[in-house]
């Protein structure tokens, strides 16, 4: 069965198709700057030459349409007709409280991804724009959407909920989703299997830090807390968001500086952060001037970890018992100092590190800890694209 995975952003479209016999990669890709002058495809076949089209891509559709002539293309191409995808998944970001589970799109739940847009107005509408034209260029297969929030969405409502006017919620649904969901259900998952127990009896906290970071709390399998929250401003700090922040500093920086809510909507997601604090947004530039003796730099590897660490003593307080600890994504799966540092004082809960092993980590999965580290820690790749082709197949089987 052939799956193709489709992200697709404001103006850009991520996609890989899988055979899920095996599982397979058969193709990634990538189509940037859709209605920019500078347009990019790179298209990138299993164990072949990846192909490169720069120009103009007016559309999301013009951009899906290139790639499924490049999917069929008899040098490039891994299908010969649209007709074998059998499906085609769509990472959706918002799916409220209506999606605890991967989806078959309908209209209704078409009208409901719209429906939800107010809450994530950057994300929702180009994944509908995504789905609309998939739609349309495989009319055989069906469209499966799995939501990023779905996975939180067994979140107990002591974790959910804000100490805010019930009307607030009750009417406007204000409450903490969480995001980041396919991620860390995937390196659940991986990290369950490897322990050799049902995730049904696993306690783990998943650490997902790459551009946007997040912890989360999971018991027996599922998502009891999560650092995001209504919006994936929340948190940890993050390359350019500033991750927890007392809600006062926004009328501060209303009423005292005459910001504008869209001028303070930039600042708190796009200017703040490891951006914010030192000037970059990679960690790796931040660590090498870290090492450098950077001063700014250090003091924000040392927020950004601390924070780290805070959320990993909390969610030991909320699950009690704790199997694994799970790094992953770009910085998790990557610096060994950051988590050095994020773990570091947190022997009286049973993790130790082992230096050596933390410097090792490589892979699909690494186990970190000492020989006489009560709780396991992990690296883990994580793989949303599959997790999402995985999820698709389970739900057209049902
Ligand atoms: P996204 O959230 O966009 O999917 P990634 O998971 O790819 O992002 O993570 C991107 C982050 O990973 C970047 O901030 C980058 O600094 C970090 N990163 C990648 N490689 C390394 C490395 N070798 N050491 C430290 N950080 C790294």
């Amino acid at each position: 069965m052939k799956i193709l995975v489709i992200n697709s952003g404001s103006s850009s479209i991520k996609y890989q198709c899988f055979d899920m016999a095996t599982p397979t990669v058969l193709a990634t890709g990538l189509v940037e700057r859709i209605g920019e002058p500078a347009g990019r495809l790179i298209h990138r076949p299993a164990g072949g030459p990846a192909v490169q089209r720069d120009g103009v891509i007016p559309t999301h559709r013009d951009g899906l349409a290139q790639v499924v002539e490049l999917l069929l293309d008899g040098n490039h191409g891994v299908i010969e007709s649209p007709d074998e995808i059998t499906a085609v998944g769509h990472r959706v970001v918002h799916g409220g409280e209506r999606f605890s589970a991967p989806t078959v799109i309908d209209d209704d739940v078409r009208q409901t991804i719209r429906d939800l847009s107010p809450l994530a107005p950057l994300h929702n509408p180009p994944n509908l724009v995504g789905i609309e034209v998939a739609t349309e260029l495989f009319p055989d297969a069906v469209q499966v959407a799995v939501f990023d929030t779905a996975f939180h969405q067994t979140m107990p409502p002591e974790a959910y909920r804000y100490a805010i006017p019930t009307a607030l919620y009750d009417e406007h649904k204000i409450r903490a989703y969480g995001f980041h969901g396919t991620s860390h259900q995937y390196v659940s998952d991986v990290a369950a299997r490897h322990l050799g127990k049902p995730a049904t009896d696993t306690n783990l906290i998943t650490i997902h830090l790459g551009n946007g970071c997040s912890i989360t709390a999971v018991r027996g399998g599922q998502s009891v807390d999560t650092s995001m929250g209504f919006s994936p401003l929340p948190g940890l700090i993050m390359g350019t968001r500033s991750g927890d922040i007392d809600p006062a500093v926004v009328f501060f920086l209303s009423e005292q500086l005459g910001m504008s809510v869209s001028q303070i909507d930039r600042v708190l997601n796009k200017q703040s952060g490891l951006l914010g604090l030192a000037g970059a947004n990679d960690l790796r530039d931040i660590q090498r001037r870290h090492e450098e003796g950077d001063e700014a730099a250090t003091l924000a590897l040392t927020m950004y970890t601390y924070r780290i660490k805070k959320y990993i003593g909390a969610y030991f307080a909320a699950l009690g018992r704790v199997d694994a600890l799970v790094f992953t994504a770009g910085v998790g799966q990557n610096s060994a100092l950051v988590r050095q540092m994020a773990c570091d004082g947190l022997e009286a809960l049973g993790v130790r590190l082992d230096d050596a092993k933390n410097a090792a980590a490589a892979g699909d999965i690494s186990e970190i800890q000492a020989v006489d580290s009560p709780v396991c820690v992990l690296v883990i790749a994580t793989n949303e694209e599959l997790e999402i082709a995985r999820q698709t197949v389970s739900v057209i089987r049902s």
